[in-house]
């Protein structure tokens, strides 16, 4: 599930609307993502994964912005409408057991929207929406799950945009 939540918040900081340039511009990048992702059973990937992969992105990063619980709710049931879940334990690669949802013959796309669809509604029925955050960072939309313990975490990474912005209100401060 940390991993699932780890793997769909990096898909959607790949995308141009969280404030940087296409990070899935082409095929190797996405076989990138699946490398530094570590997701298992994917074979070759073609144009069609690509645009896939960056619909479900998108879809992914409603659910991350949307303004109330309600909304998250329906924009996420809307992609899990449109993916087969089968869950299946398994161990592989070292891992320890652990529950894939994806269907044995899932394509990427559906194979990232079933495992992060599934760790995202769990997040969403334990109460923890709020916890889908977007950098507070002027100039930067980055999203990212806060797993503080007093949920007080507002930049997508503390050594950059928190770091930046602690500067700045430092500079601020100084100049008043
Ligand atoms: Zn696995
Ligand atoms: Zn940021």
């Amino acid at each position: 599930m940390v991993h699932s939540l780890a793997t769909v918040v990096e898909l959607v900081n790949t995308s141009p609307s969280t404030g940087g340039e296409e990070g899935l511009a082409g095929l190797a990048e996405l076989q990138a993502f699946v490398e530094s992702r570590q997701i298992s059973g994917v074979s070759r990937l073609t144009a069609r994964d690509l645009g896939q992969v960056r619909m479900v992105r998108e879809a992914f990063h409603r659910v991350f912005t949307a303004t109330d619980q309600p909304s998250a709710v329906r924009t996420l049931n809307a992609l899990l409408s449109e993916t087969r879940i089968t869950p299946r334990l398994t161990e592989h690669d070292g891992h320890p057991l652990h529950v894939h949802y994806f269907a044995a013959d899932a394509a990427l796309a559906e194979h990232v929207a079933a495992d992060c669809g599934v760790a995202l509604a769990h997040l969403l029925v334990e109460g923890e929406a709020e916890r889908l955050r977007t950098c507070a960072a002027p100039d930067c939309d980055r999203v990212f799950v806060d797993e503080s313990r007093n949920r007080s975490r507002v930049y997508c990474d503390s050594r950059t945009c928190g770091n930046r912005m602690h500067v700045a209100a430092y500079r601020a401060r100084r100049r008043a």
